[in-house]
């Protein structure tokens, strides 16, 4: 369904305010490229709702100081949840990206009843006991929506069907499941994609319109970010970079085929290296040998994909300084010279990412004037732009 024009604007004050504010109205002209008569209409529509706010005033040359706008941080929430073989995170964000609370909970995704349990878990935070959702101001605003992040190959963030060899699921219908069973709109996308998003909304993606988010841990993967979007692929399986192949004649891989990256860079093909060696954990010979192959594979999606920047994520990034001395020598050297200069990151990581990542598909939604969350994501807007009309009387 097409967006409508004016909604479409909006959306675009909306995006600008949340991946560049604080902004001045004439800002907003300039970025969006409309008349300064059509942004302060929308941004009088967007203050008497509550989603912006007057934040701070900034002096300028000659003239009345300018007033800066911001998002209204508790305007709305969004539910994130992380899925894993073995457990599901979750965090309550606010619109500003703010954590409001988080959980983690054992979970069991090879077992027949998952998808009931996933839901048996939700739905408490979206359908809060009364005292409870009384207990602080921010509870107030609305769930827009959940986004439920999971390690495999997801058709679209709207159907949700998932392909998830990790988890055992084969074309589980997860998105349909989930939006059955709880009162709220439901995105379902790969985790290292929702990272990507959230990169894009809050993090140094926010300066750039072409980046890579890579992450080592349990797998390997890739989100790919181009023109501002994240990359998805035919169906949906874009950044399997767990599955370059590296090692002619490597180890067998979950997928199948035997040399790709993550069955020898991977948590557990680390895991089992260090086991082969008679030792308890992986030692720097180890973790040599893996950063040589996962700087020599970083090179080949820079040389193929011309990032800004490369963002490197993921729980394996805690023993970064042991990756280190295989990686960067690896990366320079398979480098073609023209990118030599693209700056590689490595991000702090904590428990909570994974989740605010899956919350961040749906924060990222009002923003989303290309349509890409399609109907889930007409109800997240809809969602922020009528649960606060109210206020409007
Ligand atoms: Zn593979």
């Amino acid at each position: 369904m097409p967006v409508p024009r004016g909604d479409l604007t909006r959306s675009a004050v909306l995006a600008a305010l949340g991946t560049s504010g604080p902004l001045s109205r004439t800002d907003i002209a300039r970025t969006l490229g409309v008349s300064p008569a059509t942004v302060t209409q929308i941004v009088k529509d967007l203050l008497a709702r509550g989603l912006v706010a007057e934040v701070e005033h900034r002096p300028s040359r000659g003239g009345r100081p300018a007033v800066l706008l911001g998002l209204v941080g508790s305007a709305g929430r969004a539910l994130g949840a992380k899925v894993a073989a073995d457990h599901v995170a979750v965090v309550d964000v606010r619109l500003d990206g703010q954590v409001r609370q988080s959980w983690e909970w054992p979970f069991d995704a090879m077992a027949a009843d998952a998808p009931d349990r996933l839901v048996d878990l939700l739905r408490p935070l979206v359908e809060p006991a009364g005292d409870e959702a009384a207990s602080d101001d921010d509870a107030a605003a609305p769930i827009l929506g959940i986004g439920v992040g999971v390690p495999g190959a997801v058709d679209d963030q709207e159907a949700g069907a998932v392909d998830a060899p990790t988890l055992g699921w084969r074309r589980l219908a997860l998105g349909a499941r989930l939006r059955a069973a709880l009162p709220a709109p439901v995105l379902v996308e790969n985790d290292v994609n929702a990272l990507a998003v959230a990169e894009r909304l809050y993090g140094r993606g926010r300066e750039h319109r072409n980046f890579l988010v890579v992450t080592i841990g349990r797998g390997v993967g890739a989100g790919l970010v181009v023109d501002g979007s994240v990359y998805r692929g035919a169906g949906g399986g874009a950044g399997e970079f767990g599955h370059f192949p590296v090692q002619p004649g490597g180890p067998r891989c979950s997928c199948g085929n035997t040399g790709c990256l993550e069955a020898s860079v991977g948590q557990e093909a680390l895991l089992r290296a260090a086991h082969e060696a008679g030792l308890d954990a992986p030692d720097a010979t180890i973790f040599a040998a893996a950063g040589e192959l996962f700087g020599r594979g970083v090179a080949g999606l820079i040389n193929v994909m011309d990032p800004e920047i490369v963002i490197v994520l993921g729980e394996g990034t805690r023993a970064w300084e042991h990756w280190r001395p295989g990686f960067e020598p690896s990366l320079r050297a398979h480098l073609m010279p023209s990118r030599r200069g693209v700056p590689v990151v490595v991000e702090s990581w904590d428990d909570t990412s994974w989740a605010l990542g899956a919350a961040a598909l749906v924060l990222a939604t009002p923003y989303d004037a290309s349509g890409a969350t399609g109907g889930q994501g007409e109800l997240v807007r809809a969602r922020l732009g009528g649960a606060l009309a109210g206020d409007l009387s």
